[in-house]
């Protein structure tokens, strides 16, 4: 197979040029067509000779994801199904919002945290993305808002799988995303979420970015957690906590941290009052989730008036909590929902 143009640097572009008889500018040009110009073949990139543009498409492969299932929302979200080269789907969203448009990106085709109200861990962990793969689900997201003249002005790693699992190329696909001679992507506006993979944390907290962490906590306890997240039995949930604390002291960011609530689970008064307890101190913000109902599993949705009630218990706490606004309900909006179904069908 030849190797994904996508997966490749701004310096490694300049590198392959050099290895390749061409002067390193030429490695300039064509990020430029790959992010800002974006076409989707060599043949459209015509500043550069002939020749070069024959041998790229001898070397790479442009396109690696093809569209199965686009569904559009009354809201305007839409989610797209990916189809692979090696059959695998992937799902990548786009959420409108009325400071811009966000894309959710996948990093990993399904997951093997296993977390309960999951529909993305159900089949296990089939294989990494490469960073190209996941710089390509933005590319096609902005080709999309290319044609009413709108851009990707947020991006979330929230999709299916573990970032920091795939760290290398989640970091490789980053540094794409905020190249200035690229989509120029600012660092502010991107959020990586993690499940509290500990040493990756650490790792990261040392990248020095402005890149925002997200940490999906789901619960006040490490009991509770290691009953929703099997990964808390890897990475328990002092150190989890320990290693956000670190991130703050060392970066001053502000961290969030994701609660799905679920309905009679971790969704009563007294969880609100030990999560307030435990995150008593910190720079962040809690994000509360109600739950989507996944077929498989035998969740209930909290009321409206309980998910109030333990926002209202946090901030009475001087704890920040915000409940994350629903979008895409019509379309199986929960993540993995509509690769589950196409695994089914299939
Ligand atoms: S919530 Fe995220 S980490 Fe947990 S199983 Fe789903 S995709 Fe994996």
């Amino acid at each position: 197979m030849k190797p994904i143009i996508y997966d490749y640097s701004l310096e490694q572009l300049q590198d392959w040029m050099k290895e390749n008889g061409e002067p390193a500018f030429r490695g300039g040009q064509l990020f430029d067509w790959l992010y800002v110009k974006r076409v989707s073949s060599f043949e459209d990139m015509t500043n550069l000779p002939k020749g070069l543009r024959e041998k790229l498409d001898h070397s790479f492969q442009f396109v690696t994801l093809n569209e199965i299932t686009r569904l559009e929302s009354k809201d305007g979200t839409v989610k797209f199904l990916f189809g692979l080269h090696d059959n695998h789907a992937i799902e990548t969203v786009i959420m409108r919002h009325n400071y811009g448009n966000s894309i959710c990106v996948t990093t990993q085709v399904g997951c093997r945290i296993g977390c309960t109200f999951c529909a993305s861990t159900l089949g296990g962990l089939k294989r990494n993305l490469t960073s190209g793969e996941i710089v390509a689900q933005v590319v096609k997201a902005q080709q999309m808002l290319d044609a009413t003249g709108e851009r990707v002005s947020s991006i979330v790693i929230m999709g299916s799988g573990e970032p920091f699992e795939n760290y290398d190329a989640t970091m490789a696909f980053l540094r794409i995303m905020i190249h200035e001679k690229g989509l120029n992507i600012g660092q502010r506006h991107i959020t990586v979420s993690t499940s509290g993979i500990v040493p990756s944390m650490y790792k990261f907290t040392e990248e020095n970015t402005q890149i925002n962490l997200a940490i999906s906590i789901h619960a006040p306890n490490d009991k509770l957690r290691s009953k929703l997240m099997p990964v808390n039995r890897r990475f328990p949930f002092e150190d989890v906590i320990e290693a956000c604390r670190h991130y703050i002291a060392k970066t001053g960011r502000r961290i969030t941290f994701e609660y799905a609530l679920i309905g009679g689970v971790n969704d009563r008064p007294e969880h609100a009052q030990e999560l307030a307890e435990v995150l008593q101190g910190m720079l962040c913000h809690v994000n509360l989730i109600p739950v989507n109902y996944v077929p498989e599993r035998d969740y209930v949705r909290t009321p409206r008036d309980d998910i109030f009630e333990f926002q209202r218990i946090l901030e009475k706490n001087k704890i920040n909590a915000t409940i994350r606004r629903e979008q895409g309900h019509d379309i199986a909006a929960a993540c993995g929902q509509l690769r589950a179904k196409h695994m089914e069908t299939k």
